[in-house]
């Protein structure tokens, strides 16, 4: 997954930039890079690690422009390295642009065939040279005719920001998968993945980019093109945003992150009742929903668990070696809280099981008489192609097991699941229409042309329901 942000007609756009990738910081730790124009001169950073570690006041200074784009990444299509960092700078016929992208193309292996078969050499393994390849080859007379021409051959998922010289544009797929929002800053304009980086650097919030559409920011003005929209396609904005990804102080697809996560508690609290003395939260990611459970149920609600926030995320971990040794280092028990107690311990997903387990584990050893895990989505049977990082369905344990195994494997007295229905427990008549959840049902909105394996092993548990 990846954060992206984008800025036009600001004095210090680079700065801006760099504050706007340090609250989105939660959605990619592997590299991260600023590119900004000079009067038609590019200057950029590209660095593998944090934002705070990549840049100093000397560097950014470095990065002069009224005009400038920024992204974190963590590898989800192309491999952890610094080529495969963005923002990507190319030159076509004389004009520099850069790219930043969030999102998952589908048919970008296809396309990448077929262009390198044309004679396209590429430099890195991310699907987003694919866009800049195909942008190259357009011949319409703007930027904004090229891009659109592009886009309209790409399939998937993406919120994109570009950087030409005095330009920014921002463009979203047709269905919307990600978020990407613009928001104003005195005479400048601003886009980001998520609202918490406008928030920070005080921006009125203005919209969401409309899914299909592309923004053109030149001038000090912005104007807007419909130009991906086709009249055929429904919004499918990512479920999972609402459930892990977006921190929960953003507002994205109209609402508010924190609210929805804390309903999907109440929820849980309704389907999966049980007898006990707390309810703690897996922090951070299960502190909202652990709240809502809380109140719904009438439960104490306490931070059992402490949260060490020096560590990064432990999934985000490359190796698995990495990631179960990071389980113990990241979370430290409260004892004097669990001991003899009846516990319910709320996380947001269930992916290989390993955290749950060991997290189970822990409390147990900390002397909680009974451990009920709940969790705030259904459980997560398919892998995701459209941005979110998921392993193979092969290492998804709901995949392969029932949620009675589940229980078994984690050593829990109980565990429940929010259902499906359950899920969309926010939405107004018929929004569910507008999200994709394929990571729950397999049922995915746009057709994966690169792995047409996983689309038949979908269509064939469909087929079994
Ligand atoms: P696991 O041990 O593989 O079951 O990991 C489950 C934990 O990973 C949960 O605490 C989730 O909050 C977190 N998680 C779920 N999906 C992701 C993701 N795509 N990236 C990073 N962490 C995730």
């Amino acid at each position: 997954m990846c954060g992206i942000v984008g800025i036009h007609n600001h004095p210090e756009a680079s700065n801006i930039a760099y504050l706007c990738l340090y609250a989105q910081q939660h959605r990619g730790q592997e590299s991260t890079g600023i590119v900004s124009s000079d009067k038609g001169i590019f200057h950029q950073h590209k660095a593998m690690g944090l934002v705070a570690d990549s840049f100093d006041s000397t560097r950014i200074k470095s990065l002069a422009g009224r005009n400038a784009i920024g992204h974190v990444r963590y590898s989800t299509a192309g491999s952890s390295s610094i080529e495969n960092s963005q923002p990507f700078v190319v030159s076509a016929r004389g004009e520099q642009l850069a790219l930043a992208h969030n999102g998952n193309l589908t048919n970008a292996l296809e396309l990448r065939k077929r262009l390198e078969e044309d004679g396209a050499i590429f430099q890195s393994t991310m699907d987003s040279e694919v866009i800049m390849h195909l942008i190259a080859r357009e011949r319409g007379k703007t930027l904004v005719d090229r891009i659109a021409g592009a886009l309209r051959k790409v399939e998937g998922a993406y919120s994109l920001v570009f950087l030409s010289d005095g330009v920014m544009i921002a463009a979203r797929d047709p269905r919307g998968f990600r978020p990407l929002v613009i928001g104003q800053i005195g005479d400048a304009y601003v886009a980001a993945s998520e609202t918490c980086a406008l928030d920070l650097i005080d921006a009125t919030i203005m919209r969401e980019v409309r899914p299909g559409e592309i923004v053109l920011f030149e001038q000090g003005g912005m104007r807007s093109y419909d130009a991906l929209v086709d009249g055929k396609n429904k919004k499918a904005h990512c479920i999972f945003e609402y459930i892990y990804f977006a921190r929960p102080d953003s507002h994205i697809f109209d609402r508010d992150v924190y609210t929805i996560r804390k309903g999907f508690g109440r929820q849980l609290a309704k389907e999966h009742p049980v007898d006990a003395d707390l309810v703690i939260p897996v922090p951070d990611s299960g502190v909202p929903a652990a709240i809502g459970y809380a109140q719904e149920a009438g439960i104490p609600f306490e931070m059992g668990l402490i949260r060490n926030h020096y560590v990064g995320r432990t999934f985000i971990e490359p190796t698995s070696e990495i990631r179960h040794f990071g389980v113990r280092i990241k979370l430290n028990p409260v004892k004097e809280l669990l001991a003899g107690k009846r516990i319910v311990v709320i996380d947001d997903s269930i992916v290989r099981g390993t955290t749950s387990m060991k997290i189970v584990k822990m409390l147990r050893r900390a002397g909680a008489k009974e451990v009920h895990m709940r969790i705030s989505s259904p459980p997560t049977c398919w892998p995701c192609f459209y941005g979110i990082d998921t392993p193979t369905r092969r290492e998804l344990i709901a995949a392969k097991q029932s949620v009675k195994e589940i229980r078994e494997f984690l050593t829990a007295d109980s565990l429940g699941y929010l259902s499906r229905d359950g899920l969309y427990c926010f939405e107004k008549k018929g929004e569910r229409e507008w999200f994709c959840d394929a990571c729950f049902t397999g049922e995915y909105p746009v057709d994966l042309v690169d792995s047409p394996d996983i689309m038949e092993q979908a269509m064939e548990a469909r087929r079994g329901c």
